[in-house]
C-alpha cells in the first residue's frame, strides 16, 4: 500500500493461451535501477504508453486504454499486447497501491533492448498532481501550428501519428511554450487550419448548442475521457458529434474543454490572450461524474 509502485512486466504474445500471469510481472523497488541501457525506449522513444486514474481504489476506464494501447502498438508494428495479461497486472497493481485518493498508473511497452529478443514492459503507479484549483479556475491556451496538414496520418504513416508514443518531446516544447507565452496549455491546429488536440489533452467544443470534438481520423488520439464525457452529455440529453472543427469555429465556440485522464475536464478561460467564455457549471458536474466513475 504504497507509492510509487512498480510492476516489470513480461508481455506474452496476444493469442497466448495462458489465463493465469501471475507469474508474467513482478513488484519492484521504485527507486532501483530498472531498465537497461540498451533501452530503446530510453534511447528513442521507440515504444507506447498510457495513463490511466484510478479513483479511491477504482481504475478507470481500463478497457478502453488497453485498446488504445493495443491500437498503438499495431500502428509502431510492436507486438499486440495481451489484453487479459494486462488487466491482471493493472489489477495487481490497483490491489497494492493506496485505496484513496487519485493516483495516475502509467503503463509503458517499449521495443526493448537493442537486438534484444523482447519487448520490455513495466507499469508505475504515483500519486497523480492535486488539479482541484485548475478544475476550478480553467486553462488560459494559446493555438500553436502542429506542422501537419489534415490528412497527414493517412499520407504519411510512419509519422505514427494516432499512436500514444513514448517521443513526448514535441508535446512538452509546446507546453513550455505556452508558458511562454503566459498561458497554460496549447490547442495543437493543422497547417490548414483545423482543431486537432491538446499536448495531452483532447479538446471538446460547444458549438450552437452542440458538443463536438474532431474525429479521432488517425491523427489525433481517440481520448477515453472525451469519450465519458461525451457518455455523460449523451445521457443528459444533449447532442454529440464528431467532425472536423475550424479554428474559425474554435473562436466563435460557446465554451471549449480541455481533458484528460487524470487531469479530468478544464475549462478554457482565455484563448490566444483573450478571455474566453466558460461552462464553469458544467465542468464542476463533468469532474463531479467522472471522478465517480468505479470502471
Ligand atoms: N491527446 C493526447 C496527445 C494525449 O496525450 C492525451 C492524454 O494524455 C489525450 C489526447 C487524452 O486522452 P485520455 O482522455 O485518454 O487521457
Amino acid at each position: 500500500m504504497r507509492l510509487p509502485f512498480t510492476l516489470l512486466i513480461d508481455p506474452v504474445p496476444a493469442d497466448s493461451l495462458q489465463h493465469d500471469f501471475a507469474d508474467t510481472f513482478h513488484e519492484m523497488d521504485s527507486s532501483a535501477p530498472a531498465l537497461r541501457v540498451g533501452e530503446l525506449s530510453t534511447q528513442r522513444g521507440d515504444g507506447i504508453f498510457e495513463t490511466l486514474a484510478v479513483v479511491n481504489g477504482h481504475p478507470q476506464e481500463v478497457e478502453p486504454h488497453i485498446s488504445r494501447l493495443r491500437n498503438s502498438a499495431r500502428i509502431c508494428e510492436l507486438p499486440v499486447p495481451n489484453a487479459e495479461q494486462w488487466r491482471a497486472a493493472i489489477a495487481y497493481a490497483v490491489s497494492r497501491i493506496p485505496q484513496r485518493g487519485e493516483i495516475a498508473l502509467k503503463f509503458v511497452l517499449s521495443r526493448g533492448v537493442e537486438h534484444g529478443p523482447a519487448p520490455t514492459a513495466w507499469l508505475h503507479a504515483a500519486a497523480a498532481a492535486d488539479f482541484s484549483a485548475v478544475r476550478a479556475d480553467g486553462v488560459r491556451v494559446i493555438t500553436l501550428d502542429r506542422g501537419y496538414p489534415r490528412g497527414v496520418a493517412e499520407k504519411a504513416p510512419w509519422l505514427l501519428m494516432g499512436a500514444k508514443t513514448l517521443s513526448y518531446a514535441v508535446n512538452m516544447a509546446a507546453i513550455r511554450e505556452a508558458h511562454r507565452r503566459g498561458a497554460d496549455d496549447t490547442i495543437f491546429l493543422t497547417t490548414d487550419g483545423f482543431v486537432m488536440e491538446g499536448p495531452t489533452s483532447s479538446v471538446v467544443l460547444r458549438i450552437a448548442g452542440e458538443y463536438v470534438t474532431p474525429a479521432p481520423s488517425g491523427a489525433i488520439l481517440h481520448g477515453t475521457t472525451q469519450q465519458s464525457m461525451f457518455d455523460y452529455l449523451r445521457a443528459q440529453g444533449a447532442s454529440v458529434d464528431y467532425r472536423d472543427v475550424t479554428v474559425d469555429e474554435l473562436r466563435r465556440a460557446d465554451a471549449v474543454w480541455l481533458v484528460s485522464s487524470v487531469r479530468l475536464a478544464v475549462s478554457v478561460v482565455a484563448l490566444d490572450g483573450s478571455d474566453f467564455p466558460a461552462d464553469q457549471a458544467l465542468t464542476d458536474a463533468l469532474n463531479t461524474y467522472l471522478l465517480a466513475r468505479t470502471a
